[in-house]
């Protein structure tokens, strides 16, 4: 092995995998660290939209206004674990500062740069993975179920056609006719007529995997504990003997991708930075899929139902809770009555699960050189966008240990905003 060219790369979830794939086209032997089965994180239970038209985040000014009801009302997509935000006033208090409307306009155009390149990052991969297979292209409809609902979101819908998305309007009639499986009469609905969706997430990061491997990729089954940087090397110590006398894997640089749990890892000064998770839920029904025909955004309920292979999958809500929370079965209660509002389906769902969406109160994800060493990149954050953008962090953490100049000017995602 090349020493010059080895790069540890911390994370087989879609945004790890995708580095790594990334890395090898750019001749880097990569050493991929993980202690889980790749893919088997949050990369696995999404809601397997392409949504390069999400750039309006959950920041919003509008937020002010209805966040006790949002908090509070038990049949609310959001919620937050008492005491959770006690413990944590800071991110809450940061996230609150970044839903001011010219913040959220900064982010909202950032996030709108960076989406814009989706396909740059995700089209060579699907190629090199064999996986186009797995890629559907029949659109993304967003349902409003009064026009009371529809006009609320007309702001966010105004700033996404301002950043380059497009969308078709559509009325109650085109609404039945593209979904008539649908219970409740829709008032409105957006189309996202080019959208794409992916028929299984965790079977895309599998096929990533075998491309990695076969194409010379290292896998080594274990949790990184810390990160050491040298003059010119970095060295990623395991979670495995005694600390100071555990086992090392020595590269010349090291690309921290550990989603929501980036910032347990020690050495790297990880602890300044406001990664925090929302956890998200779904469940799924086996067989089911042939409901819908294209995933279906049920916006006052906060969560997508994704026609997959496998089954119908009802995946989002947003939970601030943190890491180390058993699931909340109410969460799961209220995904699976108001999915039973939206469609007919049993009693019980065949699946459940609870995923870790790493997000920062800006909404932006971090992409770049870590402020102390030029050997250590981090790619975590991507929030509720990470299987759309994961393909694109790849290529510009590829370009700049490839020491090129990356395709977008990746200055805002750098970690230095929180510094
Ligand atoms: C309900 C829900 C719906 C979503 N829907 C969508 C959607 O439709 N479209 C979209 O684009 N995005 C969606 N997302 C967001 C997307 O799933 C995430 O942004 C993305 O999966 C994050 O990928 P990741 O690789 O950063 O993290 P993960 O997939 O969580 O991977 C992180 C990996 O790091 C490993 N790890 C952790 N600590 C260590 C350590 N110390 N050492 C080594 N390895 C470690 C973990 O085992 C894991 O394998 C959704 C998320 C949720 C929860």
């Amino acid at each position: 092995m090349d020493s010059d060219r080895h790069i540890a790369v911390i994370g087989a979830g879609i945004v790890g995998l995708s580095c790594a794939l990334w890395l090898q086209r750019k001749g880097f032997d990569v050493s991929l660290i993980d202690p889980a089965d790749p893919g088997s994180g949050a990369s696995s239970g999404n809601a397997c939209t392409i949504a390069d038209y999400a750039c309006v985040p959950v920041n919003s000014p509008d937020i002010f206004k209805s966040l006790p009801k949002l908090l509070f009302s038990p049949d609310s997509p959001l919620s937050l674990r008492p005491g959770y935000a006690l413990r944590h006033p800071l991110w809450m208090l940061d996230f609150l500062l970044n839903c001011r409307k010219k913040k959220v306009e900064r982010s909202i155009r950032l996030l709108a740069r960076l989406l814009a390149q989706t396909w740059d990052g995700l089209d060579p991969l699907l190629d090199q993975a064999d996986a186009r297979d797995l890629l559907e292209q029949r659109g993304c409809l967003y349902l409003y179920r009064t026009e009371a609902q529809f006009t609320a979101a007309q702001a966010g819908n105004a700033r996404r056609r301002r950043h380059g998305v497009e969308y078709r309007e559509v009325d109650g009639g085109e609404i039945r006719e593209l979904e008539p499986n649908l219970k409740p009469e829709f008032a409105r609905g957006l189309l996202f007529e080019s959208a794409s969706h992916v028929l299984n997430p965790l079977t895309l990061c599998q096929r990533y995997f075998d491309r990695f491997q076969r194409d010379g990729g290292t896998f080594v089954r274990a949790r990184a504990r810390a990160v050491w940087h040298g003059v010119d090397s970095v060295e990623v110590e395991l979670d495995a003997g005694e600390p100071g006398d555990a086992p090392r894997v020595a590269a010349r640089r090291v690309v921290v991708a550990a989603g929501a749990f980036s910032k347990r890892i020690e050495g790297v000064p990880m602890q300044l930075l406001p990664l925090d998770t929302e956890r998200g839920y779904h469940v799924q029904y086996d067989g089911l899929q042939h409901l819908v025909s294209r995933p279906v955004s049920y916006n006052e309920a906060g969560f997508y139902a994704t026609p997959m292979n496998e089954g119908l999958r009802f995946a989002g809500t947003v939970e601030f809770a943190g890491l180390d929370a058993p699931p909340n079965p109410r969460r799961l209660e209220f995904l699976a009555r108001r999915a039973g509002e939206l469609l007919d389906l049993p009693a019980k769902p065949d699946r459940e699960w609870l995923g870790f969406r790493p997000t920062l109160p800006d909404a932006l994800p971090v992409i770049g050189f870590s402020t102390v060493s030029e050997y250590i990149l981090y790619a975590f954050g991507h929030q509720h966008v990470g299987l759309t953008l994961a393909g694109i962090t790849g290529k510009l953490i590829a370009e700049l240990a490839n020491r090129e100049t990356p395709s977008l000017d990746v200055k805002p995602f750098s970690p230095a905003r929180f510094l």
